[in-house]
């Protein structure tokens, strides 16, 4: 059996990102956004008043704001808004599937008794849409259903490490986004960003990340 090490510590779980880490990123953030800032002027809540640029994080500040007026609004709003990016994730996810060696991968940390987890902020069924078969491969999902603050809030990944029973110093965090990064430091994981999603290797150590590979299965030449 091989040992999985970073800056010389054995790590005995891994959490990965989804899209963009193990399965093609093909949902069109920009768009979401563009189109949930619409619904959102459509309520009465300008762009100029958002600072966030996170589509789940602007539905909560307009959604906050909204409450204060109206409670009926703010949940309408927030219905209206949730409904619109999940279907645009179920879109996504039809069209979706996982990166060639993703599941070797996962057989192979198995293999060497990693335990593993998917940390998320797409909705579950989107992911088992895509992977069908995931709970096979990977030990637990945890998606934006399952908590109550998202990545980059550390909870979200503290909630897959203890499901895991593994602790933060010996996990890695893995993820094609710099979010991913943070939210690993947040929590006080190994950091690695892949190269598969729409960032350089410079995000990723400006964000700063232990490790950057070109694409998650690069994970099996590093057991040793
Ligand atoms: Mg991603």
């Amino acid at each position: 059996m091989g040992f999985l090490k970073i800056r010389g510590n054995i790590v005995k779980a891994v959490l990965f990102d989804f899209d963009g880490t193990l399965a093609k990123l093909n949902i069109d953030f920009q768009y979401m956004r563009e189109e949930v800032l619409q619904i959102a002027s459509s309520y009465g809540i300008g762009p100029n008043l958002l600072e966030t640029k996170f589509v789940l994080e602007i539905i909560n500040t307009v959604s906050d704001k909204l409450n204060l007026k109206s409670v009926q609004e703010s949940e309408n709003f927030r219905k209206e808004a949730m409904n619109f990016i999940e279907n645009l994730e179920i879109m996504a996810a039809e069209d979706g599937e996982l990166f060639e060696n993703t599941k070797e991968l996962l057989t192979c940390l198995k293999a060497h008794c990693l335990s593993t987890a998917v940390v998320s902020r797409n909705c579950e069924k989107a992911i088992c849409l895509v992977f069908p078969d995931i709970l096979n491969y990977c030990d637990a999902v945890v998606c934006r259903d399952k908590v109550a603050n998202v990545k980059p809030h550390p909870q979200h990944l503290h909630t897959a490490i203890n499901i895991l029973r593994a602790s933060p110093q010996l996990t890695l965090m893995l993820g094609d986004h710099p979010l991913d990064i943070e939210t690993g430091r947040n929590a006080g994981t190994f950091t690695a960003g892949v190269l598969t999603g729409h960032h350089l290797e410079a995000d990723f150590l400006k964000a700063g990340a232990d490790l950057v590979l070109a694409e998650a299965a690069d994970l099996i030449q590093m057991i040793k």
